[in-house]
C-alpha cells in the first residue's frame, strides 16, 4: 500500500495512503480527542472535538479528511482549543457527575476529553440546567439503555446499522430533549433489536451498559461453541465463573463482532443443571457413581457387545480431538464402522453431493471474501438467524454494491437487504435452479472457456435443462418466470459470485440432487476456484465440519478415507496396530432401525439429543427402550440422557483444549479456561479410560495436542496443522505439510475429482417424500431460532430463555382464519407419526399452506411430526417437509 509522510506537531508522521487524519495520529501515539468517532465505523465528524489546524486551509474536522503528503497539522492552536473546548463543555454540561457509581468510570471516553481539555467546573454549574430523570430502559435481559447518560455521539446508532445491519436505533426529538430510540419508540425487548450488544461495546460513555457487571480477573480466547461460523471470543473469568465474553478481535472471522449467542450465551457453563458425577441407573432411578464404578461397568459390558451389535453417536459440539478418538475407539476397540453424529441430519448431502461434482465436500470459499462478491446467491439458509456474523458480512458486501438473491420458502430477515426474492414452494429447489440454468444456457450467458477447460459432462446436464421450461418451473416452484431469468442473469452477470446454502438445501429427501444443482450452477459460470465465488454450505453447528473431517461417519476414517479401499484399511491397521473392520457402518437413522430390529444392542452416545434432534423422534425414542445398554456422556441430563444404563459427566468447551473446525474449514484453538466443573471430565479422556479399561493401546494421551499430532500423521488434509501454528489464526484444510501455509479457496486449478475436472451432474425434478392432502393439509417446515442452539440444552439456561421462551408455530393469516385460530393460541399441530402442542403465531412471514416450527423446545417437541424419509445418497431424513393438521384445544 502506498504511503504517505506529513506531519502532526512538528512531527514527522508516515502512514498508509487511505487513512485520515485522526486514523494516522492514533496509529502513532498521538491522541487527538475524538467522541463519534469508532474505528470500526465510517467516520461521521458530528461532534466537532477532533478538530485540528492544517496549514493554509484552517480547522477541520481530523476524523474524515484524508492524509496528503506534506500537510502541516496542528492540534494545540488557541483556535483548535477553543472549538473543542466548547463542543467538551456542551456534552458535559447536561451529564451527570457521579461517575463513581457508573460501570464505565475510569474507561468513559467522555471522562478522558474531560481531563484532556480541561473543564471549567464552576462555569459549567452556572449553565447547568436541573439532571434529566428520563425513564432507564431495562427490558433487555442483558444490558440497559440510560438516556441520561448518553452524549448523543450516535455510535450506536451507526453501529446498530453499519455492523449488525438491523437499524433499530436512532435520534429522536431535537436539541435539549434529543435522545436515542428504537424503531417504533418499544422498549428494548419488544423492538427489532436482536440483542447482540454490539451498541452496548461501541457505546463510549455508560449510557448503553451490561446489566451484571463483575469485572473479569483474568481472560482467555477461545471460539464460540455455538454456530459453524467459529468467531473468536475471550471469556472472562472470575474465580471459577465465567463472567463475560467478548468478541476477539483479533480473530480473521468476527474481527471482535459476535452475535447474541457468542456475547450473552455462557451461562450455561457454570449452571446449577450441569451433571457433576456419574450416573448408574439403578431400578429406574439415577444414583452417583465413583468413576472407577462407572467405568467398570461400562468396560465391563461393552467387552459382552463387540462388532455389529455396537454403535456410537459422536458430536458436533466435542472438539476433533474428541472425534477423533471416539472413532478411534469404534474401529479399534468395538470393531464396527457403525459410527455416525449429527451431520447425518443437516449437511450429509453437501458432503455426497459435492464430492461428486468438486471431489471434496466442504465450502469453498472463505467468509472473508464475501465483502468482495459482486452478487450473493443465498437459498435455504435463514443466515441472520443461523450464522448471524457471517450475515453481518452478506449485509456489509451489499451496502459495497454486491447484488444478494434471496431464495427461501418463507420470509426471513435478509429480504431487507435483499436485491430480488424468490419464494419457492419448500422442497422445489432442483427446479427452481435448474430453471435458472435454462436460462443461462439459453441466453448463452454460461462460461464456455471455464466449461470446456476444467469441466465434464456439460452435454449430458445440458440435455437434462430441456425438462425444465419455464412454465413447468413456475407451476412447480410458484415462482414467476420473470422472477426466475432475472434472478439467472443477475448471478451469471455479476462476477464473482457467491452461493450460499443451508439446511433448506440438505434436509430433503433430494437432498443430495439440490446440492448437485447449486454446484451446477457454479460451474455453469465459472464460479469456483477462484476468490469472493463457490458453492458455501453453512454448517450448523460448531464443529460439525471438524466432526466429519476426523471420520465420526459410517465409511470415511479421518480425511475422509474410505474404511473399504484396501490401502486405506491397511494403513490404519498398522497406525493403531490392530485389525478393522472394511465393513461401512449404519447411519444415524438406519443405526435406530437396527436398534429395534434387535441387531444393535448396544448404544455409546456423546453429547447429543437425538430424543428431540432425531426426525420422527419418537422412533428413537421407541429405540432406546429397546437397548440392552446404552450410555450417554454429556454436560447435562439431557431428554435422551434419560433414556440411559450409565450418566458420564463431561466437560464443557470452556474447560478443556482443542480444537473446532469452522464452516470455511479453519481449524482453530480451543482453550482451556476454568477446570471442570466438579468431577466432569474431558470427552476424549473418558473415552481414552474407557479403552484402557478394555486393555487397548493406543489410547495413551496426554494432552489434546498428541491427538493433533497422531490427526496430522494420518490425515492428509491435516497433514500440515499442529497446535502451535493454530496459535495466530488458525489454518484453514488442506494444510498438507507443516509448510503449508492452508487453502483459502478450493479448486483453484484443479478439482479433486479423479478426473481433476468439475463434474456436471444431470437431474430431474421429484417431489418432496409427504405432501399434503385432504388429512393433514398443512406443509410442516422446521426453523431455528437466532437465541436458540440445537435442543437448546446450552442456551435455556440463561437469559437467552427471555427473549424466546416457548415453542411457536408461525402460520399465514388465511390458514389462522380458515381454522379459526388467533394469535398466541395454544393448538395441537398432528402429522402421521405423532402430535405436539405449541402456541401459534399468526404471520405473513409463512406462506399460505406453510407452517414452520423450530425444534429447540422439550415441552413441544416438533421432531414428534417429521418425517424420517431418506435421501437414499446421503440418508438425510427429510426434516423440511412434512403434512400436519392443525386442531384447536
Ligand atoms: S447511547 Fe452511547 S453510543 Fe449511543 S448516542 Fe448515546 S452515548 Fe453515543
Ligand atoms: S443490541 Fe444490536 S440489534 Fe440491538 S440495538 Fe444494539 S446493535 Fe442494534
Ligand atoms: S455467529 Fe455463530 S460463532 Fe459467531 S458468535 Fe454467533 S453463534 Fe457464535
Amino acid at each position: 500500500m502506498d504511503k504517505i509522510t506529513f506531519t502532526i506537531d512538528d512531527q514527522k508522521i508516515t502512514a498508509d495512503k487511505n487513512k485520515t487524519i485522526l486514523e494516522a495520529a492514533l496509529e502513532n501515539g498521538i491522541y487527538i480527542p475524538h467522541l463519534c468517532y469508532h474505528s470500526d465505523l465510517e467516520p461521521a465528524g458530528v461532534c466537532r472535538l477532533c478538530m485540528v489546524d492544517i496549514e493554509r486551509r484552517g480547522l477541520t474536522t481530523s476524523c474524515n479528511t484524508p492524509i496528503e503528503h506534506g500537510m502541516v497539522v496542528r492540534t494545540e492552536t488557541p483556535e483548535v482549543q477553543k472549538v473543542r473546548k466548547v463542543a467538551a463543555e456542551l456534552l458535559v454540561l447536561n451529564h451527570p457527575f457521579d461517575c463513581l457509581v457508573c460501570e464505565k468510570n475510569t474507561n468513559c471516553e467522555l471522562q478522558r476529553i474531560a481531563n484532556f481539555i480541561g473543564i471549567d467546573e464552576e462555569y459549567l454549574a452556572k449553565l447547568r440546567k436541573p439532571s434529566r430523570s428520563l425513564p432507564i430502559d431495562t427490558s433487555n435481559p442483558f444490558f440497559i439503555y440510560d438516556p441520561n447518560r448518553c452524549v448523543l455521539c450516535g455510535i450506536c446508532i451507526r453501529t446498530c446499522r453499519e455492523i449488525v445491519g438491523v437499524s433499530n436505533l436512532d435520534f429522536v426529538s431535537r436539541g435539549y430533549n434529543s435522545i436515542v430510540s428504537t424503531f417504533g419508540h418499544e422498549p428494548m425487548l419488544e423492538s427489532r433489536c436482536v440483542s447482540c450488544g454490539e451498541c452496548v461495546v461501541h457505546c463510549p460513555v455508560g449510557s448503553l451498559k451490561p446489566k451484571e457487571t463483575p469485572l473479569p480477573s483474568r481472560e482467555v480466547k477461545t471460539i464460540c461453541p455455538y454456530c459453524g461460523v467459529g468467531c473468536g471470543i475471550v471469556l472472562g473469568v472470575r474465580g471459577s465463573r465465567i463472567v463475560s465474553s467478548r468478541g476477539d478481535t483479533d480473530n480473521p472471522i468476527n474481527e471482535g463482532r459476535l452475535c447474541v449467542k457468542g456475547r450473552f450465551g455462557h451461562e450455561f457453563v457454570n449452571h446449577p443443571d450441569r451433571l457433576t458425577t456419574p450416573l448408574i441407573n439403578k431400578n429406574g432411578k439415577f444414583v452417583e457413581a465413583s468413576w472407577d464404578e462407572a467405568l467398570d461397568l461400562i468396560a465391563e459390558k461393552f467387552s459382552m457387545y463387540r462388532g455389529d451389535q455396537f454403535a456410537v453417536l459422536s458430536s458436533a459440539k466435542c472438539t476433533n480431538e474428541d472425534n477423533y478418538v471416539m472413532q478411534k475407539f469404534t474401529r479399534a476397540v468395538m470393531g464396527t464402522n457403525t459410527i455416525d453424529h449429527c451431520a447425518r441430519l443437516c449437511h450429509a448431502p453437501s458432503v455426497a453431493g459435492l464430492a461428486q461434482s468438486f471431489g471434496s465436500g466442504a465450502m469453498t470459499n472463505s467468509i472473508e471474501e464475501i465483502k468482495d462478491a459482486q452478487c450473493i446467491f443465498a437459498i435455504g439458509t435463514n443466515t441472520t438467524s443461523a450464522h448471524p456474523v457471517l450475515a453481518y458480512d452478506i449485509k456489509e458486501a451489499v451496502r459495497k454494491g454486491a447484488k444478494l438473491i434471496v431464495a427461501n420458502p418463507r420470509e426471513i430477515d435478509l429480504l431487507e437487504y435483499a436485491d430480488l426474492f424468490l419464494q419457492h414452494r419448500p422442497g422445489t429447489d432442483v427446479a427452481l435452479l435448474m430453471g435458472m440454468m435454462r436460462v443461462i444456457v439459453d441466453e448463452k450467458l454460461h462460461d464456455v472457456d471455464f466449461i470446456s477447460k476444467r469441466c465434464e459432462n456439460f452435454d449430458t446436464f445440458k440435455e437434462s435443462l430441456s425438462d425444465f421450461d419455464l412454465d413447468f418451473v413456475e407451476r412447480i416452484t410458484g415462482v414467476p418466470h420473470e422472477k426466475i431469468v432475472e434472478a439467472a442473469v443477475t448471478y451469471a452477470t455479476h462476477k464473482p459470485a457467491m452461493l450460499f446454502y443451508a439446511m433448506g438445501i440438505t434436509q430433503h429427501t433430494h437432498g443430495t440432487d439440490n446440492v448437485l444443482a447449486t454446484s451446477n450452477i457454479a460451474l455453469l459460470t465459472g464460479n469456483v476456484g477462484r476468490p469472493s465465488s463457490g458453492v458455501n454450505p453453512l454448517r450448523g453447528q460448531n464443529n460439525v465440519q471438524g466432526a466429519c473431517d476426523l471420520g465420526a461417519l459410517p465409511n470415511v476414517y479421518p480425511g475422509y478415507q474410505k474404511v473399504n479401499l484396501p490401502q486405506i484399511h491397511e494403513k490404519f491397521e498398522k497406525a493403531w496396530n490392530c485389525t478393522l473392520s472394511d465393513v461401512p457402518g449404519l447411519t444415524h437413522t438406519e443405526i435406530f432401525d437396527a436398534i429395534l430390529d434387535g441387531k444393535i444392542k448396544v448404544l455409546y452416545e456423546m453429547g447429543e439429543n437425538p430424543a428431540l434432534s432425531e426426525a420422527n423422534a419418537g422412533h428413537a425414542l421407541k429405540a432406546f427402550e429397546h437397548l440392552e445398554f446404552f450410555v450417554v456422556q454429556d454436560i447435562f441430563l439431557t431428554e435422551t440422557a434419560q433414556y440411559a444404563d450409565v450418566v458420564l459427566p463431561a466437560a464443557s468447551y470452556a474447560e478443556k483444549d482443542g480444537t473446532f473446525t469452522n464452516t470455511e474449514r479453519r481449524v482453530q484453538h480451543v482453550r482451556k479456561v476454568i477446570e471442570p466443573i466438579g468431577q466432569s471430565k474431558p470427552d476424549w479422556q473418558i473415552i481414552c479410560e474407557i479403552a484402557k479399561r478394555m486393555k487397548k493401546s493406543g489410547f495413551d494421551f496426554e494432552q489434546p495436542s498428541q491427538i493433533m499430532d497422531e490427526i496430522a500423521s494420518l490425515t492428509p488434509s491435516y497433514g500440515g496443522i499442529t497446535y502451535e501454528r493454530l496459535e495466530v489464526k488458525g489454518l484453514q484444510w488442506p494444510c498438507p505439510s507443516i509448510t503449508h501455509e492452508g487453502t483459502q479457496f478450493l479448486h483453484a486449478e484443479f478439482f479433486a475429482t479423479a478426473t481433476g475436472k468439475g463434474k456436471f451432474m444431470p437431474l430431474t425434478y421429484k417431489p418432496s417424500f409427504e405432501l399434503p392432502d385432504d388429512e393433514y393439509p398443512l406443509l410442516l417446515t422446521t426453523e431455528r431460532s437466532l437465541y436458540h442452539f440445537h435442543t437448546a440444552t446450552m442456551t435455556r439456561k440463561g437469559g437467552l430463555e427471555i427473549l424466546r421462551d416457548k415453542e411457536l408455530v408461525e402460520i399465514n393469516p388465511y390458514d389462522a382464519q380458515a381454522l379459526g385460530l388467533k394469535d398466541g393460541e395454544i393448538v395441537k399441530v398432528i402429522s402421521r407419526r405423532g402430535e405436539v402442542e405449541s402456541h401459534i403465531k399468526v404471520t405473513d412471514v409463512s406462506p399460505k399452506g406453510v407452517v414452520s416450527m423450530t425444534f429447540h423446545f422439550a415441552e413441544s417437541p416438533t421432531n414428534m411430526l417429521t418425517s424420517d424419509a431418506i435421501d437414499p445418497i446421503a440418508k438425510i431424513p427429510e426434516t423440511k417437509v412434512c403434512a400436519v393438521r392443525i386442531e384447536k384445544l
